[in-house]
């Protein structure tokens, strides 16, 4: 049988836009309020993909501001980045781009695979952040974006897949495991 694809995916934002619950809701199929306070946890799905089989990691991190958000740790052996902004909230996307550039300055290299996301979509009638200026961010980084909400389960699977052909499309000769 064919190996297992691992690929370890870390989950990057301002506190309070819906990290956890957005990769409950991808791990689980559930949104809970308030599902655990601000710690980092790790959870593992495996998810079929484009023909292939990945071993997903989700680091799960609990960053609190722009000092804490990244460490070295999220820079070591992860694949891709979920960068996640709530749409509700203009300081959390003004957030992005400064993780981005920390994630750049870390790594030490100027592409890595990323995914912009836009999360609570569901709160429409508070929304702060317009859907082109979030596209128009991620095409800056070379990333893809989507918009989801993790309370209506909508696009949550597919910020994953996005993040898995953002890896597939910077190491498509490798064949890596
Ligand atoms: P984190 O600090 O980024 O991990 O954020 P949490 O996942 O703890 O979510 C923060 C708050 O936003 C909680 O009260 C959640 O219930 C709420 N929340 C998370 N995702 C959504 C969503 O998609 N829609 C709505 N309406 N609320 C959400």
């Amino acid at each position: 049988a064919e190996k297992l694809k691992k690929r370890k995916i870390a989950v990057l934002g301002s506190r309070s836009v819906g990290k956890s619950s957005l990769v409950i809701q991808f791990i689980n199929n559930e949104f809970v309020e308030s599902y655990y306070p601000t710690i980092e946890a790790t959870f593992t799905k495996s998810v079929k993909y484009k023909g292939a089989e990945y071993d997903c990691e989700v680091i799960d991190t609990a960053g609190q501001d722009e000092f804490s958000i990244l460490n070295s740790k999220h820079a070591i052996g992860i694949h891709g980045y979920v960068l996640v902004y709530s749409v509700t909230s203009k300081a959390s996307f003004d957030m992005i781009q400064i993780v981005y550039d920390k994630i750049i300055a870390f790594c030490g290299v100027t592409d890595i695979p990323c995914v912009v996301v836009g999360s609570k979509v569901d709160l429409e009638s508070s929304r702060q952040v317009t859907p082109r200026d979030g596209e128009k961010l991620a095409q800056e980084m070379n990333a893809a974006w989507v918009e989801t909400s993790a309370k209506t389960n909508f696009n949550v699977t597919k910020v994953f897949e996005l993040c898995l052909a953002e890896i597939e499309k910077r190491a498509p000769r490798t064949g890596e495991v």
